[in-house]
């Protein structure tokens, strides 16, 4: 049926289911204006007013006219990698900040560039999204396709709408390599094999992370232990981890209960398009809808990949270039399972290159092929719901435990009382529970065309009010216990984010 205003009449309200009754409504409120909104409104000179999707009117993405003189499109070593990053923000100090997470074992810095109209501070409400290059050493198309991404938002911030909606409303953090150290012996032109895809230890990062699934007793390597604290200072609404050797987007989970079957076998082998007829079973997230969307909206915005077609007969081939990564092969200790399960980061796994390390004539290619996914990819965290948990005066309440009903995977609130979650048009219901305060279930309307704003304010248990009205008459012995309670509800956050910008 389609919807038309004079369906709305009075009369035929009462008819309509109340789910569907709450859509229309939420419909017709304005962006601003949260269709169930709980404890404090967003005021008008909130940041959240000028969040709208970027379907609302904005022009797409203007093609980028690479300046050789700043940025060629060739491979860059450590060296060449550090000194555009550092130009860059230098000439940019208004949209970038560099920060290092950390060393790889050799000593080079894993710099991350943040791109955004508020480099150096989170913007409270406004979400923080990734993407991670070359954890594969071998794998260095996405570090080059990440030089430029940089490169383009911050030559297009002043001339671009989209790009300017974006960097206003996004923090966007990009780590171009995570594994320079296997960058470092990896062979230009070099398409299959295993020269540079480990660390220097000999170590395959996208197999170092806790598992989910699986005990992983492999040794923490310093550069899974730096993106491991990085993910845990900042709460990532969206990533992606770009690697090559095939064409697709793979979504959560890789790893499955019954993973032993192809332990071992290699993303590129042949014997994997033969093993796969035995454990191609899918093993598939609550938020499979989410992630099976993200990744078409990589592969459908990408010049090729939503064809799916096999990148050599003994490979397998896609339909529309999406995969779940357990059906297609199984594997313990990958990043995006951790980003996902342990922080509700909605990590996807970008492979972007049939040839792992293609000849860098062919580079520019690559960047046309992948320019307008890499920027839509990231407007897709302004989908869903997101907003604040506060206590009754109105103060944030930090950690606070968050639950899609019937998505068992939770997440938590920053320090600021925020959350964001990325959810498809549907009615939905969340749980939120924090210590000392009584659960709460709110229920909502997600729409295509603006975020809904959630505010959820949560009432101290009882057991805590009547421990604080036990309190108030000791409290004559011992004033220390009210004021330690007043803290502990009323805590104040800091705003600012650390960052090196060395
Ligand atoms: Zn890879």
């Amino acid at each position: 049926m389609i919807l038309r205003r004079s369906h709305l009449a009075a009369g035929h309200l009462p008819l309509l289911p109340i789910p569907l009754l709450w859509m229309i409504l939420a419909l017709l409120l304005p962006a601003t204006t949260p269709p169930m909104c709980h404890g404090k409104t967003v005021g008008p000179s909130d940041p959240l007013q000028v969040q709208l999707q970027p379907e609302q009117g904005l022009p797409e993405p203007r093609a980028y006219m690479p300046d050789a003189q700043h940025l060629d499109f060739v491979y860059h070593d450590h060296e060449e990698l550090t000194r555009f990053l550092r130009a860059t923000s230098a000439r940019y100090p208004n949209l970038t900040a560099l920060y290092s997470i950390g060393k790889s074992i050799q000593g080079r810095d894993l710099w991350v560039m943040v791109v955004s109209s508020s480099p150096y501070e989170h913007m409270v409400g406004k979400p923080d999204v990734k993407y991670v290059g070359n954890i594969h050493g071998n794998e260095p198309v996405g570090r080059e396709m990440l030089l430029h991404l940089i490169q383009y938002f911050v030559t297009s911030y002043n001339s671009d709408q989209y790009v300017k909606w974006l960097l206003d409303n996004t923090r966007i953090h990009i780590l171009p390599t995570m594994n320079p150290d296997g960058y470092a012996v990896s062979k230009e032109g070099t398409c299959d094999g295993g020269q540079g895809r480990y660390n220097a230890r000999g170590f395959d990062l996208n197999r170092n992370f806790p598992d989910y699934f699986k005990q992983n007793n492999k040794r923490g390597q310093p550069e899974t232990d730096a993106v491991k604290d990085w993910i845990s200072k900042i709460q990532f609404v969206l990533s992606g981890s770009l690697h090559g050797g095939a064409l697709v987007a793979s979504y959560p989970y890789d790893n499955t209960p019954n993973s032993r079957l192809l332990k071992g076998i290699c993303r590129s082998s042949a014997l994997c398009a033969m093993f796969q007829t035995y454990s191609a079973a899918p093993s598939l997230t609550p938020d499979d809808d989410v992630f099976k969307h993200l990744s078409l909206v990589y592969a459908r915005n990408h010049a090729k990949m939503s064809r799916g077609v096999a990148c050599k007969s003994a490979t397998p081939a896609f339909e529309n270039g999406i995969t779940n990564g357990a059906a297609w092969y199984p594997l313990t200790g990958g990043m995006q399972d951790y980003n996902y399960v342990w922080y509700g980061c909605m990590e996807i796994t970008l492979e972007i290159s049939c040839c792992k390390f293609p000849p860098a004539y062919e580079l520019k290619k690559y960047w046309e092929d992948n320019q307008l996914s890499l920027i839509k990819f990231l407007a897709e965290a302004h989908r869903g719901v997101q907003g604040f948990v506060f206590d009754p005066a109105g103060m944030p309440i930090e950690r606070a435990s968050i639950k899609i009903k019937g998505r068992d995977v939770g997440f938590q609130t920053t320090k600021y009382g925020e959350f964001w979650r990325i959810l498809l048009p549907g009615y939905y219901k969340v749980e939120v529970f924090a210590e000392g305060f009584a659960p709460r279930e709110v229920e909502f309307v997600i729409v295509e065309q603006h975020p809904t704003l959630l505010n959820v304010t949560l009432q101290p248990s009882k057991y805590l009010l009547a421990a604080s009205g036990a309190t108030t008459s000791a409290s004559k012995a011992s004033p220390t216990s009210t004021s330690t309670q007043t803290t502990t509800l009323k805590r104040r956050v800091n705003d600012k984010l650390e960052l090196s910008t060395d």
